[in-house]
């Protein structure tokens, strides 16, 4: 049995399609190859987003190690004044 794969549109044998109980052939849309990259290309996207939340967050730090003194200062100046 061969199947067009919705991604590529090359025309290959069901082996090279995933299986996947919700579709109606019970195989993915995409073939094996085409599911190959885009997980490849999400994990690209997954990384870059945990990265950049990594970075906010080491900056975030940062930025009230250096903030959180400055608060206390005023903090105390206002209330002694
Ligand atoms: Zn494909």
């Amino acid at each position: 049995m061969e199947k067009k794969c919705k991604k590529c549109n090359a025309v290959k044998d069901v082996s090279e399609f995933g299986k996947h109980s919700y579709s109606k052939d019970g195989f993915r849309y995409q073939c094996k190859v085409c599911l190959k990259q885009y997980r490849i290309s999400n994990k690209e996207k997954i990384s870059s987003l945990v990265r950049s939340l990594l970075y906010l967050r080491i900056t975030k730090n940062i930025a009230m190690k250096k903030i959180l003194p400055l608060l206390a200062l005023m903090f105390i100046i206002t209330t002694s004044a």
